[in-house]
């Protein structure tokens, strides 16, 4: 007779605290419970020696009330030793609330952030999202999130049920609005297939962005753009924006614009690479549309390259949230250190992102947000994908 167990009896460690994850077998199966942390418990001490990223020396660090501190801590529990420790990991364009058809309730929401955290990413910039997630800044558990507002398109011109909705004339009052909404980065559609032109076009005429830029500016907010056709992201990049998303349109002359202002791209190279399928879906209907974003794809890491080569300030989005799932930042790791290799690669999705969005790194007194390898991530970049342990404000929300 099999033993049985209940699924809420979750197993202690030896000094008495809940397991973050449990493996064993019983019915003959093997599996794994994962757990998630007491909310409201006390925070433990935690002690941790390790080579900080991006520094490179084997350090030991302390845990103590949710900061890092590099003066030994009384009673404190090695939790990870021989380890390559990273700041938190960082989703630049992400969708919290957001699915296929639109926003989505608050535990889909929940679930979308709780698989964020668990591959890593302690911090989003939520590039658009229709539902409103305020709550989630409650959430001592959830990742920080750092939104956009709600995208900024036209009537028939980007994915149904995702924007506000406006034509040009509208454009400058709603970047006002959106700019109030959200965290100071307001997102526009730069362009879509035009259904008459059967082809990517921009979706506003380059004056009335370059005021609508100047309106979010005058917010203080910065605005970001979706941009795959080579048009508006010329356009956008002369017009002042702060940031492009997606860039497979770019050419030598914008790229350089782009360092030399040093304009944010977020290629989200992992979204670049479902673009063979909204090509073969547009095939029939729309065939010049169908062999641009084939090309555009053809030469993704040629333009991404040159990007990285020119300096261009680059940042790893997943675009999880629309079609693509949570909890893959890895993934967008391993693409973008195929153009530019594995210390620029993290980079891109933990210090240099958190620099550029306002976080803390590894020093005397952050906020303990880390993620802790078991092998060098810099010499083998599959290891992202592995974290042996992730650490959020102090605490231990996630072990392998
Ligand atoms: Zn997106």
């Amino acid at each position: 007779m099999a033993q049985h167990h209940s699924h809420d009896d979750v197993p202690l460690d030896a000094l008495g605290r809940p397991l973050a994850s449990h493996t064993h077998t019983h019915d003959g199966s093997t599996h794994t419970h994962v757990y998630a942390p007491v909310p409201d418990g006390p925070a433990s001490r935690l002690h941790l020696r390790g080579v900080l990223l991006p520094g490179g020396e084997p350090t030991d660090l302390w845990v103590v009330d949710g900061r890092v501190t590099f003066e030994p801590v009384a009673g404190a529990l090695t939790v990870a030793t021989g380890c390559w420790i990273a700041p938190g990991l960082v989703d630049a364009h992400c969708h919290i609330g957001m699915g296929a058809q639109g926003a989505v309730d608050a535990e889909t929401a929940q679930a979308q952030a709780l698989a964020d955290r668990d591959a890593g990413t302690l911090l989003i910039r939520d590039a658009g999202s229709p539902a409103d997630t305020r709550w989630v800044d409650e959430r001592e558990d959830l990742p920080r999130l750092i939104r956009a507002g709600r995208h900024i398109a036209r009537p028939r011109r980007y994915i149904r049920n995702y924007a506000e909705e406006v034509e040009p004339d509208d454009l400058v009052d709603e970047v006002r609005t959106q700019a109030r909404r959200g965290d100071g980065w307001v997102k526009i559609v730069g362009d879509w297939i035009d259904r008459e032109a059967g082809d990517l076009r921009p979706l506003w005429p380059v004056e009335v962005v370059r005021e609508a830029i100047e309106a979010a500016h005058a917010e203080g907010a910065r605005v970001t753009a979706h941009c795959f056709d080579e048009r508006s992201v010329t356009e956008l990049v002369d017009a002042g924006v702060d940031g492009i998303e997606h860039g497979t349109g770019l050419d030598d002359a914008t790229i350089e614009t782009m360092a030399e202002r040093g304009v944010a791209l977020t290629p989200t190279l992992i979204n670049i690479e479902t673009f063979p399928d909204i090509a073969a879906a547009g095939e029939s209907k729309f065939p010049d549309y169908a062999a641009h974003m084939r090309a555009l794809h053809a030469r993704r890491f040629e333009t991404i390259g040159k990007a990285v080569d020119a300096g261009v300030p680059i940042y790893a989005g997943t675009d999880a949230g629309g079609v693509l799932p949570h909890g893959i930042v890895a993934a967008e790791v391993e693409l973008l250190a195929r153009v530019g290799g594995p210390e620029f690669a993290l980079g891109a999705a933990s210090w240099r992102a958190r620099e550029w969005l306002g976080a803390d790194g590894i020093t005397e007194g952050a906020s303990a947000d880390l993620v802790v390898f078991g092998a060098d991530p810099r010499t083998d970049i599959s290891t992202v994908r592995h974290p042996v342990l992730v650490i959020l404000r102090g605490r231990v929300v996630k072990r392998a």
